[in-house]
């Protein structure tokens, strides 16, 4: 997403393969990402050389896409939790006023009609609502919303940590999401449930976490035998 990653455009590696000259004063040169070949101006020949770039490319750049992918995921989570906070504040500020006209309603109400039973009963559980209850469950929505955007904002950045983070808390949940299911199953419940667990997976699989599979050892193992950068700076792809 950010581009190609093009050091011949910048100075001259007469021993590397990536720069192709096409006239005075244009080239050829090679992306490390992606190996395509860039148009750019010759850089000058006596433009400095610095250490050649090591940008992900292969398996470490496929599994940072979809780890960005949950990133996404959890900030759908925290945009959830934070309308959720809102809307139990706003409950909470307008409670008083709230249960008052539920409670007007309430006496008015024909409650032998079988419409009304169900509305009755609505109105009785918001007269009843204790507003201490609401803070609290509101204070919980916030510290979802902040938990998951530390999650969402650190994998996007590919730290470790937030993997280890997400795993935890997503597993610590796991027996709530079981329980909601086991009370009152719904298609979005169990999609859910589901998004989780293959989240929990692939994070705990493909990314080697608690030593599984090796470890952080076998995973930075398995990434550099999958790039071979002194080759890669060598020599550009051939058409095969
Ligand atoms: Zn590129």
């Amino acid at each position: 997403m950010h581009g190609h990653v093009v050091p011949g455009a910048q100075a001259r590696y007469p021993d590397r393969q990536l720069q192709v000259p096409l006239d005075e004063g244009t080239q050829l040169a090679r992306c490390l990402r992606c190996d395509a070949w860039v148009h750019t101006p010759t850089p000058p020949a006596d433009a400095p050389t610095s250490e050649l770039p090591r940008p992900l490319r292969g398996k470490a750049l496929d599994e940072l896409v979809v780890i960005r992918a949950i990133a996404l995921e959890r900030g759908l989570h925290v945009l959830f939790f934070l309308a959720m906070g809102v809307l139990l504040v706003l409950v909470e500020v307008g409670l008083p006023a709230l249960q008052r006209d539920a409670q007007v309603i309430l006496q008015g109400l024909d409650q032998t009609r079988s419409g009304h039973q169900f509305l009755a009963r609505w109105l009785n559980d918001l007269v009843n609502l204790d507003g201490g209850h609401v803070w609290v469950l509101a204070l919980i929505a916030f510290g979802y919303a902040a938990l998951e955007a530390v999650e969402a904002v650190f994998l996007w950045r590919g730290k470790r940590w937030a993997e280890y983070l997400t795993v935890v808390a997503t597993a610590a949940f796991l027996p709530l999401e079981i329980y909601e299911i086991a009370e009152k199953a719904s298609l979005l419940k169990v999609g859910a449930l589901l998004v989780n667990l293959v989240i929990l997976a692939y994070l705990i699989w493909a990314k080697r976490l608690f030593g599984v599979r090796g470890g952080l050892a076998a995973l930075d193992r398995e990434l550099a035998a999958d790039v071979d950068w002194e080759d890669i700076h060598a020599h550009a792809p051939t058409v095969g």
